[in-house]
């Protein structure tokens, strides 16, 4: 068991956007919303996104961002954010409207877990296969264990969603794992949907 400290997502009226700010300054992730248009303002780590945040922005498919370079908000980053995403965002902020702080500690078991490995879809990298290869486990490259569709190919699940390689709530294949499965953090918004999902 460990504890997660994970941004919280919060709402604000453009009037308030100093409180917006103070919430991205301390780690969390506000949502500014003029009538007009959305956007996010998001902690920065020296000019780099933090973790967990660059894997909300991942989960939304947002892919760039800019870093605001003068104002209040100087540091922060900021997504304009489609409208299409408004609903998905604001389910975040219902969620997260118990937690008053812009982080909150997660206590999170993987062990007791393993729902990012239900109905999931893992895609593996060549260097995943060329990494079995090399442990002389090259049947784990077959399509006993792989599904390829449109050129990409991604860990079989079985009938009920599992990942192929769970056994119990353990992964068989710890050591040599796809690197998406190593990646993939305790407290990313992937995980929190994945364990909300199969709950
Ligand atoms: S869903 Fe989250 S807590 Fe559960 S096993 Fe995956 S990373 Fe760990
Ligand atoms: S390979 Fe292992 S860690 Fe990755 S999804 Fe399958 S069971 Fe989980």
């Amino acid at each position: 068991m460990s504890d997660v400290l994970r941004p919280v997502w919060r709402t604000y009226d453009p009037r308030f956007e100093a409180n917006a700010i103070a919430h991205a300054r301390a780690g969390g992730h506000a949502v500014v919303r003029a009538e007009a248009r959305w956007w996010l303002l998001l902690p920065s780590d020296e000019g780099m996104i933090p973790e967990l945040t660059a894997w909300a922005m991942l989960d939304l498919g947002v892919g760039g961002f800019d870093e605001v370079e003068s104002g209040p908000a100087a540091g922060l980053l900021k997504v304009m954010l489609p409208k299409r995403l408004r609903e998905h965002v604001m389910d975040w902020c219902e969620r997260d409207a118990e937690h008053p702080a812009p982080l909150v500690a997660e206590a999170l078991d993987c062990r007791a877990c393993a729902m990012c490995c239900r109905k999931n879809r893992v895609l593996l990298e060549a260097d995943d296969e060329a990494r079995w290869a090399e442990a002389g486990r090259a049947e784990l490259s077959t399509e006993a264990f792989v599904r390829e569709s449109n050129g990409r190919r991604t860990l079989r699940v079985l009938r009920g969603g599992d990942c192929v390689h769970l056994v119990g709530n353990d992964c068989g294949i710890y050591a040599l794992r796809p690197d998406n499965c190593r990646a993939f953090p305790a407290g990313s918004e992937g995980c929190l949907g994945a364990r909300a999902e199969v709950r």
